[in-house]
């Protein structure tokens, strides 16, 4: 297993395998990529592009894919997906940020949830495809995700959501389309609990026999603006790390804001000897290995 510290700020945590940094989140703003770091763009999920671009907003018969819409779980605002100057943007930023860091990590790549997107245009390239709605959506996704893989020259990792079941129906994925332009995927699994690790475990066990390439995990640990009180314990992470990991997961990720959020985790996570000692007979050696790893490094 690999462990990587995935952050919103260009900073180095000790301790991890390989840095994920966030150079466009869904949130829209651009950072620069580092060299010496993989860089996660969100494509569709792109506040400041609404913004700038309202007529971009996906549309469904229960309005736009916008933040303040509850019909729906949209956490950020997001774009239709056959915008052609948006793709093609999309694709040359995407090209330069593979050059400029050591490979990308992709999320937000797929429509917005079920029933999206029935703007004129979507409308005109569905008739004129002759495919299902499903199967239309589908193309769309899996193509640009094609032409992505030829401008992408390092590393191609694609970030999915974590439901194993549905993903079709609701964004135009096909795992199985996807992978072979995948070097691996992403699931992402924050939440700011994991007080019941049995559910996050399940979803790891399905997306491992789904996932016909590597599959990472991405946690939450700290995100921008949190308070201390409100993110998941340091007993949670290390015990969902444990379950998590033994359903034979490639790697794991963990999200926060900056670098210090993560040492401070390290630090917590070394100082629960008692924990550390029960887990080990839960079968997940790498993690608890790795904060032994830690231990050497925060003390
Ligand atoms: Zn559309």
């Amino acid at each position: 297993m690999k462990f990587g510290a995935y952050l919103f700020k260009p900073e180095r945590v000790n301790g991890f395998d390989f840095h994920l940094f966030r150079v466009k989140p869904e949130v829209g703003r651009r950072q620069p990529p580092q060299p010496d770091m993989y860089s996660n763009v969100a494509i569709f999920g792109d506040n400041v592009t609404a913004r700038e671009h309202p007529e971009w907003v996906s549309q469904s018969e229960y309005g736009p894919a916008l933040r303040t819409n509850d019909r729906y779980n949209f956490r950020w605002d997001i774009l239709c997906h056959t915008v052609p100057e948006f793709r093609e943007e999309m694709l040359k930023y995407i090209a330069e940020v593979d050059r400029a860091s050591l490979g990308v990590w992709l999320n937000s790549i797929h429509f917005a949830d079920h029933g999206h997107c029935i703007c004129p245009r979507c409308k005109e390239k569905w008739k004129k495809s002759g495919l299902s709605w499903y199967e239309w959506r589908k193309k769309e996704v899996t193509d640009y995700i094609a032409q992505i893989r030829d401008v992408v020259k390092k590393e191609l990792v694609i970030g999915l959501l974590p439901d194993p079941v549905c993903s079709y129906e609701r964004f135009g994925i096909d795992f199985d389309a996807l992978a072979p332009y995948a070097d691996a995927f992403n699931v992402v699994m924050f939440s700011k609990s994991y007080a019941t690790p049995w559910y996050w475990e399940m979803l790891c066990m399905a997306f491992k026999k789904l996932l016909k390439k590597p599959v990472y995990i991405s946690l939450y640990v700290f995100g921008p603006g949190d308070d201390y009180r409100e993110v998941p314990s340091p007993s949670e992470l290390l015990t969902v790390s444990v379950r998590c990991g033994r359903t034979g997961i490639d790697g794991i990720l963990y999200l926060a804001d900056s670098a210090s959020q993560l040492v401070d985790f390290q630090k917590a996570a070394v100082d629960k000897v008692e924990l550390r000692q029960k887990l080990k007979s839960y079968g997940c050696p790498e993690v608890l290995e790795l904060v032994e790893r830690w231990e050497k490094i925060v003390k």
